[in-house]
């Protein structure tokens, strides 16, 4: 099964794709994780994309797309994966139709998961993250029992980028370059719209009834 998490900054792909890990064993390939693991070793790449995600832009293509390239022929996700927030433009929905076919490999489902703009700053801005395990946390919807601190013990930091500034351009950034992509995959009737704005659990109902079915249409 191999599924692409489509939906605003936000929207709840990070919290969802965990939920996919657990009950479906798929592998989690997120960009921007990647990015700032990069980072956080100091490699020329990861310090390169940092000047494009402090201002909330995107990284240039040729750059995720190399790294998508090489992590999608890592033996791990041959089983399957979850692409969580790539691709994020025509170009790189593009690319990863072309790294797919050449593998022998397609998509099974497009989730593009729905929620409000206002809702949406007010997710990104009290989002919280740890540092040793990337679970996800929110001041208000959803707090830790500890404070500061994950359920593993980890530290909660709150990203650099989700201040309302960067937050504002990267809502913008995703509905003139990403939102678009919706009319790129509807087509396929592979993309499942998902309200998003329901709590966790309920939408994660309905995330894997969807997997349920794009599965079970696989079979037959
Ligand atoms: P969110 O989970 O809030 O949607 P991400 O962690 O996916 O954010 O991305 C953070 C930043 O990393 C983006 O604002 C962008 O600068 C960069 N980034 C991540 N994925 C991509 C991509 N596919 N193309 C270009 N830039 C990306
Ligand atoms: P994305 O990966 O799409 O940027 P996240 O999964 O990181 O989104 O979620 C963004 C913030 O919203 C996090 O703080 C998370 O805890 C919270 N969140 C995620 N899903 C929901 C939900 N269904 N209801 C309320 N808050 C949520
Ligand atoms: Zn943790």
């Amino acid at each position: 099964m191999n599924v692409v998490l489509l939906g605003p900054p936000g929207a709840g792909k990070g919290t969802q794709a965990e939920r996919l890990i657990e009950k479906y064993g798929l592998v989690q390939v997120a960009t921007g994780d990647m990015f700032r693991a990069a980072l956080s070793q100091r490699t020329p790449m990861g310090l390169e994309a940092k000047k494009y995600m402090d201002s909330g832009s995107l990284v240039p293509d040729e750059v995720v797309e190399g790294l998508v390239e090489e992590r999608l022929a890592g033996d791990d996700v041959a089983g399957g994966f979850i692409l969580d927030g790539f691709p994020r433009n025509a170009h790189q929905a593009e690319a990863l139709d072309r790294i797919l076919s050449e593998s022998g490999r397609a998509l099974d489902l497009v989730l593009n998961i729905v929620v409000d703009p206002e809702v949406l700053v007010k997710r990104l801005t009290g989002r919280r993250v740890c540092r040793d395990c990337g679970g996800n946390y929110h001041m208000v919807f959803g707090p830790p029992e500890v404070e500061g601190q994950c359920s593993c013990g980890g530290e909660l930091y709150q990203r650099d980028d989700d201040n309302e500034e960067t937050v504002r351009n990267r809502l913008e950034v995703y509905r003139d370059q990403t939102q678009p992509l919706i009319d790129f995959y509807r087509p396929s009737g592979k993309l499942v719209d998902i309200d998003g704005s329901r709590s966790p659990d309920e939408v994660f109902a309905d995330v894997a009834s969807a997997v349920d079915r794009a599965g079970s249409a696989g079979v037959a």
